[in-house]
């Protein structure tokens, strides 16, 4: 076995750069397994760096702070999209990072990850990268009206995203956002919307989670539902497209392909170079859960077996829920088979994932009518 390859047993120190709640569900999975762990993110308060051995309060830029992670750490992955490449490129100098910069540049801005996923002859809807405002004509008759204009870089969650039905909205649109450079999206009619979390280590071995059937509002996810209700054919289809792009893309590490149904047709709606809010089931439904496999995968170890123990929904937890009282844990928590994720945050605003819980169920439809009965009652 390679240097590159020998596991990282328990007791040595792993390395997370960004200290959310993905970070956080790292850190736990991984001292849970024994290991130490190390967070880089500037937030003094970061839900990660609250359950972190050692919390660096540092930008990600940080030479001296890169430097320490480096040397501290056996292996540091990410918990989020927008590390700058450049970090990862310097840290590898030192210890092994996993996914890498190469993957990582190209999903972290939509107008290459769009890009890339054509010329490699993945379906997504159609689209046209903007750069400059008279481009929007051409891209408009490319992709139909409604369109939706997306900044490249930094959007998330449906931010950084407008519904533009005409060309005098799009330009406002695109004014709007400074003029950076976006995609102009054809707004296409979903049948459903469904992602394939997984991994795949440096020996191109690859483990999936069962396909997730995921609800949003307002452009956030709202309700995961496992298995997901569409034909085996498509969950199938599903999971070859997101292993077809994981060994595309020369991926090491847990990623999530978001999909969109559209008429029966799998498109490619986005990628995520980490764990992913729609693989949150997981942790309550499979063997092993994402987290767990983020570490495996970064130490090295064999991948965890992805099987479903049990049909489940998971219904995030937004801070609109906090807003003249805490929501009510009591009801949530006098069900025994519901699963309540806390990830810590002080404030509560509009929007923030705060958390979120599992609902299992022998038969799926009980757990979907059991989260939403809940998800109402909080
Ligand atoms: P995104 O941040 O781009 O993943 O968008 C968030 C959510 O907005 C998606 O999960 C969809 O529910 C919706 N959405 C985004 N792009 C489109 C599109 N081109 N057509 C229809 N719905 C979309």
């Amino acid at each position: 076995m390679s240097s590159k390859t020998r596991p990282i047993l328990p007791g040595a120190t792993l390395g997370i750069l960004g200290g959310g709640q993905l970070g956080r569900m790292f850190t736990i999975a991984a001292r849970t397994m024994g290991y130490k762990v190390m967070v880089l993110d500037p937030d003094s308060a970061s839900p990660a760096g609250l359950m972190a051995d050692i919390h660096i309060q540092a930008e990600y830029t940080d030479h001296g702070a890169l430097r320490k992670l480096g040397q501290t750490c056996a292996a540091v992955t990410t918990e989020f999209e927008n590390v700058p490449a450049a970090s990862l490129i310097e840290l590898a100098t030192t210890c092994r990072v996993s996914p890498g910069a190469d993957a990582v540049a190209i999903v972290q801005d939509r107008s290459h990850e769009k890009t890339w996923l054509r010329e490699h002859a993945f379906a997504t809807a159609p689209f046209a990268v903007i750069t400059d405002a008279s481009g929007l004509e051409a891209a408009m008759a490319l992709t139909g009206s409604p369109a939706l204009l997306k900044v490249s870089r930094f959007g998330y969650d449906g931010k950084g995203q407008a519904k533009v039905s005409s060309i005098t909205e799009a330009r406002a649109a695109f004014q709007a956002f400074g003029g950076q450079v976006c995609v102009l999206e054809g707004f296409v009619k979903l049948d459903c919307e469904v992602s394939v979390v997984l991994a795949r280590d440096d020996a191109g071995r690859c483990a999936l989670f069962p396909v997730a059937e995921n609800q949003h509002v307002n452009g956030i996810l709202d309700v995961s539902i496992v298995p997901a209700r569409v034909s085996d054919a498509l969950r199938q289809q599903a999971c070859a497209m997101a292993r077809d792009v994981a060994e595309k893309l020369a991926y090491v590490g847990v990623m999530a392909v978001e999909f969109f149904v559209v008429g029966g047709q799998l498109l490619i709606n986005e990628i995520a170079p980490r764990p992913h809010n729609s693989g949150h089931y997981t942790l309550d439904a499979c063997v092993t859960d994402q987290f767990e496999q983020q570490v495996r995968v970064l130490a090295g170890l064999p991948l965890g077996d992805t099987r479903l123990l049990s049909p489940v929904a998971m219904v995030n937890i937004l801070g609109d829920r906090w807003q003249d009282r805490s929501p009510h844990w009591e009801t949530l928590l006098a069900h025994p088979a519901i699963k309540l994720h806390l990830y810590g945050k002080a404030s509560a605003r509009p929007g923030r994932k705060m958390g979120h819980f599992n609902v299992l169920d022998a038969e799926l439809p009980a757990a979907l009518a059991l989260a939403e009965q809940m998800r109402d009652a909080l």
